[in-house]
C-alpha cells in the first residue's frame, strides 16, 4: 500500500485523457523471440525494457540481440533499455550419468562436491563449498523446491541426505538452502567477465543476482567502474539475508527485483506477497526504481491467454506501486511472446484506472535536501492540483524526473533530454516517457519552445492544455534544475 496523503480535489483527478500505461514492462529475450519479426512486434505491443539473462547463452549472443534492440527500436524512433542480468552464485548439482535419477521419500542420498558424475546413491556439486555451510538439521530445496532434502550428517566432501519430498532429479538443477545461509559470493569469477560484456553492449541497467549485503552492491558498482561502465545497478531481492540487510542494500543499488523464484524457495511462498509489498513501499520512499518478476503470466509459456490469478497478480503489482513487471520464461522460451506483452499491457492499463489516485504523502514530513528535488516534489504537487496535462522535465540525468515518478501521479512525465543514455535509462521509471531534445541552442525559451511543440506533435497536449515545464539554468548542466514555468499551449488563452 502507498503511503496515504492528502488527496487533491481537482477535476484534472476525474477528467478523460488518453490513457498512456504507466506501469514498464520488461520482456526477457530468448530462443523465442531471436527474428527480429518478433522482436518488432514485442516492441509494437508495448516492450519497455529487454533483460538479456546471461544465464544462458554466450556474450557474441547478447552483443547480438542488444544490437538489434535498438536497430529496431531506432526504425520506431523511440528508447528501449536494455538490462543485462548476471547469473550469480547460482549452486547447482552436477550431472548424473543416465542424465536423471527419481528419488523416493526416505532415500538416503549423498550430495558429494567429490563425486565426478552422479547415480542413484551421490551426486556431484559445482558449488563445492556447500559441505562447509550447512550441517545436521539443515533443509535443502532442489529444482525451485520441488525435491526437499534433510540433512542427517556432513562428513568431509560429502552430505548425507534424507529424502524428504522426493521426485525426478536431473542434471544441474539448482540447490537452496531454507532459511538462508550460504557463504557463496554473489559475484562469481564468470559475473565479473560478464560485466565487462555489459559495458561493451552499454547496457542501461546491470542486475546482481543473490546480493547478501549493500557490501555485494559496492563491489559490484567497483567492478562495472574498473569497466568502465556507469549504468543503473539493480539489486536482485532473493534471498533471505537481502532481506534481513534490504536498508542497506536498497542504498546501495539504484533499484531492486522482487526476484520471487529463488526467493520464494530461501522464505517460503507464502511470505513473498507481503515481501513484496514491504519491498515496494521502501524502494518508493528513498527514490529508487522496482521490477516485480518472475511467473507473472506463467501459464502464457504454453496458452495465449493468462489465468485469472495471474491477472491479478499483475494488476495487485501495478496496485502496489511497482515501476514495472516482468515476463521471463514467457517471452524467451514461451509459445505466446508478443501475446503475453499484450495481455500486460491490457491488464496494467486497467490495474491504473483503479490505482490509487491519491498524491502520495510519502515526503511531507521530510525536509528537501537539494534545490531540484525541491521542484520536481512542487511540479507534481502542482500538477495534481491544477488542471496540468503534461508535466515537461527538461533534463540532462533523469534525476527530476525519478523523484517525481516516486509520488503516485496521474500526469504523463516527459523526459525531454538530449543525452541518449538518460532516454533509455528512463524507460523503466513509472509514468515516465523519454523524448530526444534536438535544440542545440543553449537559450530557455528555445528549448521550452521545442519541448511545447513536441508533446503537441505526439497529441499529449492540445491548444488551450497547461503543461508545467521543468529546467535548469545555466543549461545543460547535470542536478542543476531550478526552475518550473507553467505554459498554455498555443498562446495565451483565458484560463
Ligand atoms: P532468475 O531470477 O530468473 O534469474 O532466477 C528471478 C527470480 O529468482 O525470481
Ligand atoms: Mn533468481
Amino acid at each position: 500500500m502507498r503511503p496515504s496523503g492528502f488527496s487533491a480535489s481537482s477535476s484534472n483527478l476525474r477528467s478523460a485523457q488518453k490513457m498512456i500505461r504507466r506501469t514498464k514492462i520488461v520482456a526477457t529475450l530468448g530462443p523465442s523471440c531471436s527474428d527480429p519479426k518478433t522482436l518488432d512486434r514485442m516492441m509494437e505491443a508495448g516492450v519497455d525494457v529487454v533483460r538479456l539473462n546471461f544465464s544462458h547463452g554466450v556474450a557474441q549472443d547478447h552483443i547480438d540481440r542488444a544490437e538489434l534492440v535498438r536497430s529496431l527500436a531506432r526504425t520506431r524512433g523511440r528508447a528501449v533499455g536494455v538490462l543485462v542480468d548476471l547469473q550469480g552464485p547460482k549452486i547447482r548439482i552436477g550431472k548424473f550419468k543416465d542424465g536423471k535419477i527419481t528419488l523416493a521419500k526416505g532415500d538416503t542420498f549423498v550430495l558429494d562436491a567429490a563425486c565426478p558424475l552422479g547415480d542413484q546413491n551421490r551426486v556431484g556439486l559445482d558449488y563445492k563449498d556447500l559441505p562447509n555451510d550447512v550441517s545436521r538439521g539443515v533443509t535443502l530445496l532442489l529444482d525451485d523446491g520441488r525435491i526437499e532434502f534433510w540433512v542427517e550428517e556432513v562428513k568431509g566432501t560429502e552430505i548425507i541426505c534424507t529424502v524428504v519430498q522426493g521426485g525426478v532429479l536431473s542434471n544441474n538443477k539448482g540447490i537452496n538452502r531454507k532459511g538462508g545461509g550460504l557463504s557463496a559470493s554473489a559475484l562469481t569469477e564468470k559475473d565479473i567477465e560478464d560485466i565487462k560484456t555489459a559495458v561493451a553492449l552499454k547496457a542501461d541497467y546491470l542486475a546482481v543476482s543473490f546480493p547478501r549485503s549493500g557490501a555485494d552492491m559496492h563491489q559490484a558498482r567497483e567492478l562495472l567502474r574498473a569497466a568502465g561502465g556507469k549504468c543503473q545497478l539493480i539489486a536482485k531481492i532473493e534471498r533471505t539475508e537481502a532481506i534481513e540487510n534490504l536498508e542497506e542494500i536498497l542504498e546501495a543499488s539504484d533499484a531492486i527485483m522482487v526476484a520471487r523464484g529463488d526467493l520464494g524457495v530461501e522464505v517460503g511462498d507464502a511470505a513473498v506477497p507481503g515481501l513484496q509489498k514491504r519491498m515496494i513501499r521502501m524502494a518508493l520512499e528513498r527514490n529508487k526504481v522496482v521490477i516485480t518478476a518472475t511467473q507473472m503470466m506463467e501459464s502464457m509459456i504454453s496458452s495465449p491467454i493468462p489465468t485469472r490469478a495471474e491477472v491479478s497478480d499483475v494488476a495487485n503489482a501495478v496496485l502496489d506501486g511497482t515501476d514495472a513487471v516482468m515476463l521471463s520464461a514467457e517471452t524467451a522460451a514461451g509459445q505466446f511472446p508478443v501475446e503475453a506483452i499484450q495481455a500486460m499491457d491490457r491488464v496494467c492499463l486497467e490495474a491504473e484506472k483503479e490505482a490509487d489516485n491519491v498524491f502520495s504523502g510519502a515526503r511531507l514530513d521530510h525536509s528537501f535536501l537539494r534545490p531540484d528535488e525541491a521542484i520536481a516534489m512542487s511540479a507534481v504537487f502542482t500538477s495534481v492540483h491544477l488542471n496540468i496535462k503534461a508535466i515537461a522535465s527538461l533534463t540532462e540525468s533523469g534525476n527530476t524526473c525519478l523523484w517525481m515518478s516516486r509520488l503516485s501521479t496521474r500526469v504523463p512525465i516527459y523526459a525531454l533530454t538530449p543525452q541518449v543514455e538518460t532516454r533509455r535509462k528512463v524507460t523503466l521509471f513509472r509514468g515516465v516517457y523519454p523524448i530526444n531534445l534536438k535544440t542545440a541552442s543553449k537559450e530557455r525559451d528555445a528549448l521550452l519552445a521545442e519541448a511545447e511543440e513536441e508533446l503537441r506533435r505526439r497529441g499529449a497536449v492540445r491548444d488551450g492544455d497547461l503543461i508545467l515545464l521543468t529546467i535548469g539554468e545555466p543549461i545543460g548542466q547535470s542536478g542543476g534544475t531550478n526552475t518550473m514555468k507553467i505554459v498554455r499551449v498555443g498562446g495565451a488563452k483565458k484560463p
